[in-house]
Formats: structure tokens, C-alpha cells, sequence
């Protein structure tokens, strides 16, 4: 049996309680590790220890730190292969992609934020021979980062990398449902030499330690990946102590194809941007609209693409469909999959459990599931289902489309294949969301503004803009 322990001070630590959570393994269904149950006290402790660090830490010189970034990076690079297989145990994904996505990336994310932290330049304004103002940026202090299941590392280290580049202490709690790649680093910040407290990881529910963490007045600002649920609980605990708010959360993101696409690059890429990681990635397309002359044929060809998806053990080579994360969210997705067919959809392909014979038995597989016949405003396609199940819709024309894509209550990403450029500036335009992509999903310069409208955020990530987040701008006028 695993047992994960909490990062505090520079020690790894029981919950101060000594409670602990069953985790479960999502392929097998079977327990394999205790996370700690940490509560109030065990967060108290490490912000605590996190205010002692940060005097120290943010007298650095930006190269030091950088450099202790980068050291943090190389040895998760160096520990890759046991870092993908506890990904891939703890979320049920395939270790494939934890290998070559997940890990790689949060390595990225630290020599990204090593870099940008020597590179960052603020802003001077001359006022024609009167004044000059510049723009002083200092770390917040303490700062908190609440992050998901889903990507769990890769998103952990997108919050923690940018707070500790610009001289921020850290305490952050990693999603309860998949704490075990957080533990690692733990470790290798250890190996590394990170001064104690200038990271802190507290595992528990939700409640019990992101709960505090928001209230803590000692705490600055918040930045968190999650559901719109829970980003509203927090803005409403932030927001009457002024806390700075990063909010990332749920979407239910179009993918637009008119007729005049390339078939080929449109296909592969719907059939990723609808499954890959089992269809929990906030920035899926699973309302997929297609203009009707190319209805038929895209939706036959997808049918197909989609069977021929290999659902199996995530530690087995050649899976491309892994287990749900947890029997809760099994449920969820299943239920959603009923709720479509009542409300009048036609499930194409899909629709059931999936079973894997095996060692994988009692896990929770779904199969991946395609549905047409449904209306862009019924539940299904309003929802945010965060699973393997994607819908089918035919469109005639733009504005009927434009209008369907931006009728929920989420704009976080959007994508719209077309060859006709002028149609698609027009269209990215006019998209109530965050991102769009042209003939493409999922391509990321983590220099560009990451992040949602309306109900899916506030704020955003990514270059600049995170380290803005993470620090306080105050200007300085001089007269001349
Ligand atoms: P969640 O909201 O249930 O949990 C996210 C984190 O918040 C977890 O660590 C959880 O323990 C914590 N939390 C729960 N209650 C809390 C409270 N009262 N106070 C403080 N923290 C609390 O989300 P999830 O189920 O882990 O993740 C799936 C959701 O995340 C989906 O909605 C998905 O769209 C969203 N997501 C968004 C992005 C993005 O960049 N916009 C990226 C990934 C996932």
C-alpha cells in the first residue's frame, strides 16, 4: 500500500490529525493508497511555514531562483518513467500519455517559468517632460494554488512554477482524487534543495483544506483549475477579504467544421479533441457541429475512427481509451449518457461500461460515445459532462452556428475548421470564448493568455499574465 504524506516546512508529514483517505486505483477499482485527511490545523502549519520562507526566498536573485526551478525540472525529467506510471495509475489514463504528455509538460512548465521569471520587464510611462512613472512588481507573499484531477500534475506545476519564479512561498493543494504525482515532487523538491517552506503541499478534501487555504488571511491570493462549482465557492469566500482570484473552470467548448475544411486534418483531430484522456480535458470539443453537405460523411467516418479506439489497461501499451477517474465520476458520465437518450438522442456509438477483461475487471471504463438527434439547448449539450461523450449536430450556416456555440453558460475554448480565412477570423471573433483554434485543438504557446469568459473564469495563466497575477504592481511618478 502507497501512503502519500504532506510536504510542510521541508518535512513530509501525516495529517496532524492522523486521518487518512482510501485512495483507489481508477482501472482496477481496488484501494492503493491513504492520502492524508488533513484539515484546518495541518494548512495552518504550512502557511505558517511558508511566511517564515518567504523573506529569503524573495530576496533571491531571479537567476537563483531560476536555477532552483530548473533543478526541480531535471530531476522530474530524470524520474520520468516513475512519475508517468503513478499518473497513469491515479487518474486511470494511459500511461502513454502520461509518458508523453503530462510529465513532459510539467517539466516544461518549470524550465518555462525559470526562463520567464529572468525575462520579465515592467512598465515605465513618460508624461511629456513632466513625470515619470515606472511600475514596481513584488511577490504577493503567500500565495495558495488549488488545482484538479484531471491533469494533475501538469496543471499543479502551471500555478506553482510561475508563484515560486517571481518569489512567491506556496501552498498548494493538490485534487484529493489524484494526489500521488504531487507526493513525488514533494520529494524531488527535497533532492533538489528547495529551502523549506517555500513550497507546501497539504492533501485532503476539498472543504477541509482548500476551504482554509481561501480563508487564511495570511494567504494573498488564490489561483485555481477546477470546476465552476467550486471557483464560485471560493470567489465567494476570496472576495469579501480581497484576495487576488485566478479562476480556470468548466467548459462545454464547440467544434465547428463547415464543408469546406481538410476532411483528413478535421477528422483526426475531432476524434482527439473528443477522447483524448477519456474526454476530461476542459479545453475538449464535445459539441461537434458539422455543416450539413458534409454531415453524412464525417459523421460515418467518425463513427468508424471511434470504434476503432482500443479501450484497455492504461498501463498496457497500445490503450487509447483508459479508465474514468473515479467511480463517482463513472456514475456521472453514465448518467449523463441515459439523460441523452431521454431526451430524445440517438447514440451512435458507445453508450455502455466498457469491459476489460482482466486485471482491469471492476474498473471504470466507458465506452467512447458519440450521440446526434439532439437540440444545441437540451441538458446534454448545455452541461459539462467531462467524459468520453461527444455530440454530433448538422449546421447550415454561420450565424445559426455562431449562435448554437455560444449558447451555454461556459467560453473557454473553441476550435473551427474552415480554408476560407476571412470566415475564419470572422468566427474566432465572434466566439464568446477565451481561446480559439483555426484548423487546429490544443496547440499551446505557453507565452499566450490562458484562460475562460462568462461562467468558465476569471483571469488568466500563461506567460506575462501569470506572473502579473503573482505579483503587486505599484507605481512610482517622479517629477522631473
Ligand atoms: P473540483 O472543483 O471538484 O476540484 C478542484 C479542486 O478544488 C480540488 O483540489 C478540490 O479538492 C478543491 N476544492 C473542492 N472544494 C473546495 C472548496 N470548498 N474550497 C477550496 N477548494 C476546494 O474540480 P475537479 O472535479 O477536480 O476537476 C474537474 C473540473 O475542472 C471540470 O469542471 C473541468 O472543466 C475543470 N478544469 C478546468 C480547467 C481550465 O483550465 N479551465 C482545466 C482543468 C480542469
Amino acid at each position: 500500500m502507497e501512503k502519500v504524506l504532506n510536504y510542510i516546512g521541508g518535512e513530509l508529514v501525516p495529517a496532524k490529525g492522523g486521518q487518512w483517505l482510501d485512495k483507489p486505483e481508477p482501472a482496477t477499482g481496488a484501494l492503493y493508497a491513504h492520502v492524508p485527511d488533513s484539515r484546518e490545523e495541518d494548512v495552518h502549519s504550512a502557511v505558517e511555514a511558508a511566511r517564515r520562507a518567504f523573506p529569503a526566498w524573495s530576496a533571491l536573485p531571479a537567476t537563483e531562483r531560476s536555477r532552483m526551478l530548473r533543478r526541480i525540472a531535471g530531476l522530474i525529467h530524470e524520474r520520468l518513467d516513475a512519475f508517468a506510471r503513478a499518473e497513469s495509475i491515479d487518474t486511470g489514463k494511459p500511461l502513454s500519455v502520461a509518458r508523453t504528455v503530462d510529465i513532459p509538460r510539467s517539466v516544461v512548465n518549470f524550465e518555462f517559468f525559470a526562463d520567464a521569471a529572468t525575462q520579465f520587464a515592467s512598465e515605465a510611462h513618460a508624461m511629456d517632460g513632466v513625470a515619470l512613472n515606472y511600475t514596481l512588481r513584488s511577490p504577493l507573499g503567500v500565495v495558495g494554488c488549488i488545482s484538479p484531477w484531471n491533469l494533475p500534475l501538469y496543471l499543479l506545476t502551471w500555478k506553482i512554477a510561475p508563484a515560486l519564479a517571481i518569489g512567491n512561498c506556496v501552498v498548494a493543494k493538490p485534487s484529493e482524487v489524484t494526489p500521488m504525482t504531487a507526493f513525488l515532487l514533494s520529494q524531488v523538491c527535497r533532492d533538489a534543495g528547495l529551502p523549506p517552506g517555500v513550497l507546501n503541499l497539504v492533501h485532503g478534501l476539498g472543504p477541509n483544506v482548500g476551504g482554509p487555504l481561501t480563508r487564511h488571511p495570511d494567504v494573498s491570493a488564490i489561483s485555481f483549475t477546477g470546476s465552476t462549482r467550486t471557483g464560485a465557492e471560493i470567489a465567494r469566500v476570496a472576495a469579501p477579504a480581497f484576495k487576488k482570484l485566478s479562476l480556470e473552470m468548466g467548459g462545454k467548448n464547440p467544434n465547428v467544421i463547415f464543408a469546406d475544411c481538410d476532411f483528413d486534418e478535421a477528422l483526426s483531430t475531432t476524434l482527439r479533441s473528443s477522447f483524448a484522456n477519456q474526454g476530461q480535458i476542459c479545453l475538449c470539443g464535445p459539441r461537434i457541429f458539422v455543416q450539413r453537405p458534409l454531415y453524412a460523411r464525417f459523421k460515418e467516418a467518425l463513427v468508424a475512427r471511434t470504434q476503432a479506439l482500443k479501450v484497455g489497461d492504461p498501463l498496457v501499451e497500445g490503450t487509447d481509451q483508459g479508465a474514468l477517474v473515479s467511480r463517482e465520476h463513472f456514475e456521472k458520465v453514465l448518467g449523463y449518457i441515459d439523460l441523452a437518450k431521454q431526451e430524445g438522442g440517438h447514440v451512435l456509438t458507445g453508450g455502455q461500461r466498457a469491459k476489460v477483461p482482466g486485471r482491469c475487471e471492476q474498473g471504470w471504463f466507458v465506452e467512447p460515445t458519440l450521440v446526434e438527434g439532439l437540440s444545441s439547448s437540451c441538458r446534454t449539450n448545455q452541461e459539462e459532462i467531462f467524459g468520453p461523450v461527444a455530440t454530433l449536430m448538422p449546421f447550415d450556416d454561420e450565424e445559426e452556428v455562431l449562435a448554437w456555440a455560444n449558447s451555454t453558460r461556459y467560453g473557454l475554448a473553441g476550435s473551427v475548421w474552415t480554408k476560407d480565412l476571412t470566415r475564419a477570423h470572422r468566427f474566432a471573433s465572434r466566439l464568446h470564448s477565451g481561446i480559439v483554434w483555426v484548423n487546429t485543438w490544443m496547440l499551446r504557446d505557453l507565452r499566450t493568455p490562458f484562460g475562460g469568459v462568462k461562467d468558465s473564469g476569471v483571469g488568466r495563466e500563461g506567460g506575462w499574465d501569470a506572473l502579473r497575477f503573482f505579483t503587486e504592481p505599484k507605481n512610482v511618478c517622479i517629477k522631473l
